[in-house]
């Protein structure tokens, strides 16, 4: 077989393992949910923490820290203090930033941020029914990628019209209402993110109940969901 045929042909095999998904199989391999909307990220020796909240023990092994917006539910400096190591890159919309030391990175919906071994798009985060979390605060969901799959974490919002330009290969939505989207909302948000694996978040302790998760589950038709257990870290 000529060698540009050849190349061409174990292209379109690659692109196909991509499409069929098999490219991320184990998509969620590396993701631990820690809770609420506390999550670990963790790929190649490098940990990312997004906001961390009722951390168990001190860890101390963030490389860095994403923090969505200030409600104490996402921000909380003792629960950063107990991921946080030396060198540990803090980020965060700038009134999330405030009282923190360290490594402080301020970012707003648009920015794109190279880290070390980590790449994140800061994505808008608001609500468009409530006055809980207004567009104009310029609070944030990022898009994390570690070198492996895309991961979406919203933040607290509800079904925004920018999430249809995301492209993301794991998708973390909140699904306790009240404050953000509902369990079927955030199915609408899945069927429009399109990603490999949907993860829902946000219920369980403050607002929310391992109902909606359920139910956010069976609204999402053909987009795989797992439910991940809880675990301390
Ligand atoms: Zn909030």
């Amino acid at each position: 077989m000529p060698r540009l045929l050849q190349s061409l042909t174990i292209g379109i095999i690659t692109f196909g393992m991509v499409g069929t998904g098999t490219a991320f199989a184990g998509v969620d391999s590396g993701i631990t949910w820690l809770g609420h909307a506390s999550f670990r990220l963790e790929r190649k020796h490098t940990v990312v923490y997004l906001d961390p909240w009722q951390i168990a023990g001190e860890p101390h092994d963030a490389d860095v820290v994403l923090i969505t917006h200030p409600h104490f539910d996402h921000l909380s400096s003792s629960d950063i203090g107990r991921v946080a190591k030396g060198g540990t890159v803090l980020v965060g919309p700038p009134d999330c930033l405030k009282g923190l030391t360290g490594t402080l990175h301020p970012v707003k919906p648009g920015d794109h941020l190279q880290l070390d071994g980590v790449s994140v798009d800061v994505v808008p985060a608001y609500n468009t029914t409530t006055a809980y979390h207004p567009k104009a605060n310029g609070w944030v969901g990022y898009i994390v990628d570690l070198g492996g799959p895309r991961i979406y974490h919203a933040g607290d919002t509800d079904v925004i019209p920018e999430m249809s330009s995301f492209k993301v290969d794991v998708a973390l939505l909140p699904v306790g209402g009240t404050y953000t989207m509902t369990a079927d909302q955030a199915a609408m948000a899945a069927s429009i993110l399109d990603p490999k694996l949907a993860i829902p978040m946000h219920y369980g302790s403050v607002v929310g109940s391992a109902a909606d998760a359920q139910r956010f589950k069976e609204s999402c038709g053909s987009i795989p969901v797992t439910i991940l257990p809880r675990r301390s870290r």
